[in-house]
C-alpha cells in the first residue's frame, strides 16, 4: 500500500515543473543517492501561492517532493515552515510523534526503516526550508549564483531552462 503511493507519485509527480516567476528557490543535493532537485516557490502576502520542483532523483525523492507540494501549497509561510519541520523531525527521529493528518505522506513511514534512504525522503523538505530564506534573483545573474539552480552566470541557462527567467 505505502509502496504503491510512492510509486504512483514517482511516475506522475505533482507540481513537477519550473515556475516561470518564482520569488524563492533553492537547490538540494543528496550525494549518497545522486538525487538533485530544485524547489521553486511563489510567495505572495506571506502565503505559499505556488510550489513546484524540478530535477532528478530516485522514486523516494520524487515521491516525497510530490507529496510535499500537495501538502504545502496554499499554506501561510509560518504554517508551511512548521509543517516541514514537523515532517523532517518525524522522518529523522523514530521516537518523534507522528504529525496530524498525514494523509498520503504516511507512505513515507516505510522509508524510516531504511536509514540509507531517509536523506532521499528529506531532501525536498530541506530544500523547501532553504528556499524560504533564499529569494530568487529575478534580474540577470550578474556573476552571482542563480537563486534557482545554484549555477553561475545567466549564460548557463539555455532558453531559460532553469525557470528563473534570466
Ligand atoms: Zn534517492
Amino acid at each position: 500500500m505505502y509502496r504503491e503511493v510512492l510509486l504512483a507519485h514517482n511516475e506522475q509527480p505533482h507540481h513537477f515543473y519550473a515556475l516561470s516567476q518564482p520569488t524563492h528557490a533553492a537547490h538540494g543535493h543528496n550525494p549518497l543517492c545522486g538525487d538533485e532537485i530544485t524547489v521553486h516557490l511563489r510567495i505572495e502576502s506571506d502565503r505559499i501561492k505556488e510550489i513546484s520542483f524540478t530535477g532528478q532523483g530516485c522514486a523516494i525523492c520524487k515521491a516525497s517532493a510530490s507529496l510535499m507540494t500537495l501538502r504545502l501549497e496554499g499554506l501561510s509561510v509560518t504554517d508551511a515552515e512548521k509543517n516541514a519541520q514537523g515532517i523532517l523531525k518525524w522522518l529523522n527521529d523514530a521516537t518523534a510523534e507522528q504529525p496530524d493528518n498525514l494523509g498520503e505522506l504516511e507512505a513515507l513511514l516505510g522509508v524510516r526503516k531504511f536509514p540509507m534512504r531517509i536523506k532521499c525522503a528529506t531532501l525536498a523538505w530541506h530544500a523547501f526550508l532553504k528556499a524560504l530564506n533564499q529569494p530568487a534573483i529575478s534580474d540577470k545573474h550578474e556573476g552571482s549564483a542563480c537563486g534557482c539552480c545554484g549555477e553561475g552566470s545567466g549564460s548557463k541557462h539555455p532558453n531559460g531552462s532553469c525557470g528563473c527567467g534570466s
